[in-house]
């Protein structure tokens, strides 16, 4: 039997200057002491311009916290002017990436090849990518949500190995839950995040499929996550307003007490 630890990852987006940022960080440590962090793993991704705060933090208290970014340059380095690199972020003690996030595919245009070339970029330094994919609401409403879902996963990990494969997580966010509310049923998040370990099991074998981390993403709270963690192929949340507060952070980092 393959045991997969669950990772809650508090997507924290353009929030907090640095100093709040600090506080929130040093306030989620404490709130962890009521969670057994030996069988889940909690995250926070700061805006870059934080994570030197939140290393520092981190580091100085010997909290239980991964972190990582929310965005990462196709690039290794040079002049890409207001792009941050890889290793810069592995200089930091970084551990993860968000890679393709339904903001960076709406805002800033990004589609299946700089996504793909992004999570490349993260795995070649030693990150692990947090790959977004999910549907709009009209590719729901048509009752496309894994064909759409499945062709944005093929598109990011085009070309890399079952071993890399592997180190990916991939977050399942209907576009449609973010920041609205509404969050996907259990059989929903489900649904979706079975159909992308069928995936990679098929292009990658058993290993590979076993190991993968397939989170959910979408108006996440604690009132919520104790049921869709209940479902076989939802290894983890990726949460964003409810991340910006501590207490609440930590009671959906312990969903199993
Ligand atoms: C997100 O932005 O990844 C997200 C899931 O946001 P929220 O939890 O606020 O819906």
């Amino acid at each position: 039997m393959t045991t997969r630890t669950p990772l809650m990852a508090g997507n924290w987006k353009m929030n907090l200057d640095w100093k709040q940022s600090l506080s929130l960080v040093e306030e989620l440590g404490e709130a962890l002491r009521e969670v057994d962090t030996t069988v889940v793993e909690a995250a926070v991704l700061p805006p870059f311009v934080n994570i030197r705060t939140v290393q520092t933090a981190v580091e100085a208290g010997d909290l239980p916290i991964s972190y990582g970014a929310q965005d990462i340059s196709a690039h290794e380095s040079g002049a890409y002017t207001g792009e941050i690199s890889g290793s810069m972020l592995t200089a930091l003690g970084c551990t993860y990436v968000a890679v393709g996030h339904s903001e960076r595919r709406e805002y800033h245009c990004e589609g299946e090849v700089e996504t793909n070339a992004k999570v490349k970029a993260a795995l070649s330094v030693g990150l692990s990518p947090i790959l977004c994919v999910g549907e709009p609401l009209e590719e729901r409403k048509a009752g496309k949500q894994v064909e759409y879902s499945l062709a944005q996963l093929e598109g990011g990990i085009e070309g890399l190995s079952a071993e890399d494969v592997a180190k990916v997580v991939v977050a399942y966010e209907p576009v449609w839950a973010i920041g609205t509310g509404e969050v996907a049923t259990p059989d929903d998040a489900q649904e979706v995040c079975a159909a992308i370990r069928d995936l990679v099991r098929t292009k990658h074998g058993d290993a590979t499929a076993d190991a993968l981390r397939v989170l959910y993403g979408g108006s996440v709270k604690s009132s919520n996550v104790a049921e869709l963690m209940t479902k076989e192929d939802v290894d983890g949340a990726l949460v964003g307003g409810a991340s910006l507060k501590a207490e609440e952070f930590a009671k959906i980092v312990g969903y199993q007490d």
